[in-house]
């Protein structure tokens, strides 16, 4: 077992062990892999007053101080990629070469916010008066806590703790109840990279409770969020009271637009690597294909060609492109999704029933003749599912592409560049793939519009979030 392997609450530096435990089981195959202490209102507080304890002497630091401590954060992490890859994997499913990959991709923010925080500069205004001088300074925004869902069970932690750090602030976080191991695995880290002790703190237990804490005090200055619009919107209707900054990252219902002048092949092959990543299960998934009707049959041909061949099954014991699924409620809502589709005309040319393996796979499937009067069309279905909606006229296909209350990311092929432009700027989207289907990089700036949520992360944005403005007017020259 991991060496990483860790079933406390890490507060003020320490491991603490907590009357009740609830067991966090692999999802490939139910395997318990260990009993995590069960946090709740006391230990919410108690890391509150640790982060604050914890952050005049943080702040303190030089930018400089405390990028080499986040840069050393994010190495340690590439040095154990093996061990925290192994760890993610047993408790989420996920592939290991997705594993891997998602720590390379945690490791990026550590190194870009160490390196970003040192250039998080001022201004100097020219003043309307001789007598005096306006000066701009960056300040850390303060106590921060961050909570975080199980599909990117290392990433979506450090995209939230390396601006955070880096700026200056400290942090409470509490990860997902389904994977908390791989977040205590990253405090184990935190530590090794000399962060001090009340800068990171990590609670995990009783979502409710620790929420209500942590939304409701009057300390933490701002709340970063990753996961389903509706527990955002309750996160964000908590936080009103305190009035706190709010990053939301929250739910999409991706469009991936098919032109009739697409590279065929490398559309497929966006398509593949965008729709089935973590099968099915990132928030920037496409939901939705919307295919011009003139390659309508090629483009669907060889996606379910193409989607047959990925091999399913449990990660840890042999190679597979896709896990199970991380839990029965999200099995069923694929079910739900694909028997509500078929029941009002759609065609499964690939998957579709169930899986052999049983427990919580489901067959990579691909549907045809979709509507939008499917609940395919209008939900975040967040399995391996790829819908294929026809379509005619560009104006169509944009129609439908908006025609959602979300707005994380969107997707489209084409080879005309007028065309790439004219769509680019029409779809109602904080990200869009053009001619790309994988987008997540450290250096860009990842957020949605409408109901997808507040903010950006990564990239030089990123910092924003965590910093207030302050201005100083000096007078009397
Ligand atoms: P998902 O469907 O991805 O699990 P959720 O929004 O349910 O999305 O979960 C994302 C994160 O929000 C998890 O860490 C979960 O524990 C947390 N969460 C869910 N409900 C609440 C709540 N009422 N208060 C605080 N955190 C919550």
């Amino acid at each position: 077992m991991s060496t990483f392997l860790r079933n406390g609450q890490y507060i003020n530096g320490a491991w603490r062990a907590s009357k009740e435990t609830y067991p966090v089981r692999n999802p490939a195959n139910g395997e318990l892999i260990v009993d995590v202490a069960k946090g709740g209102a006391a230990e919410a507080e108690e890391a509150i007053a640790a982060a604050a304890a914890a952050f005049p002497s943080w702040r303190k630091f030089t930018a400089k101080e405390r990028g080499i401590r986040v840069r050393r954060w994010g190495e340690l992490m590439l040095e154990h990629r093996d061990a925290l890859a192994e760890l993610l994997t047993r408790e989420q499913g996920k592939p290991l070469a997705e594993a891997r990959g998602e720590v390379g991709y945690a490791a990026s923010f550590l190194e870009w916010f160490a390196e970003e925080a040192k250039r998080s500069y001022g201004d100097v205004i020219p003043s309307p008066s001789p007598h005096s001088k306006i000066f701009v300074v960056r300040e850390p925004v303060g106590v921060v806590a961050a909570i975080t869902p199980w599909n990117f069970p290392l990433a979506m932690i450090t995209r939230k703790a390396a601006p955070a750090l880096a700026a200056g602030c400290t942090m409470v976080l509490k990860p997902s109840e389904e994977t908390p191991l791989s977040a205590l695995a990253l405090a184990v880290l935190a530590e090794e990279a000399g962060i001090p002790a009340g800068v990171f703190n990590v609670v995990s237990g009783d979502a409710q409770a620790i929420g209500s804490v942590l939304t409701g005090s009057d300390i933490v200055r701002k709340l970063s969020f990753t996961g389903s619009t509706r527990v955002g919107k309750l996160l964000a209707a908590q936080c009103a009271d305190t009035l706190k900054k709010l990053s939301l990252e929250l739910g999409g219902n991706a469009p991936f637009i098919v032109f009739d002048d697409a590279d065929v092949e490398a559309a497929v092959r966006g398509a593949v690597a965008s729709k089935f990543r973590n099968t099915g299960q990132t928030c920037v998934c496409v939901n939705r294909f919307y295919v011009q009707s003139g390659i309508y049959d090629a483009f669907t041909k060889a996606l379910a060609d193409a989607v047959r061949k990925l091999r399913v099954g449990n990660a840890l014991a042999g190679e597979v492109e896709q896990g199970p699924l991380i839990n029965q409620a999200a099995l069923h809502k694929v079910q739900a999704h694909v028997a509500d589709a078929l029941a009002k005309g759609a065609i499964a040319l690939a998957g579709g029933e169930h899986h052999v393996l049983g427990g919580t796979f489901y067959p990579p499937t691909v549907l045809v003749e979709a509507t939008q009067q499917m609940l395919i069309a209008q939900e975040e279905t967040f399995g391996p599912v790829a819908a294929c909606f026809r379509f005619d006229t560009e104006a169509e296909a944009i129609a439908a592409a908006n025609d959602t209350p979300f707005g994380l990311s969107a997707y489209f092929y084409t080879r005309d560049m007028a065309r790439c432009w004219r769509v680019a700027e029409a779809l109602e989207s904080g990200m869009v793939g053009i001619n790309e289907g994988v987008i997540s990089t450290e250096v860009a700036p990842f957020g949605g519009v409408k109901q997808s949520g507040l903010g950006r992360e990564g990239s030089k944005y990123g910092l924003d979030e965590y910093v207030e403005l302050k201005y100083l007017m000096m007078g009397g020259l």
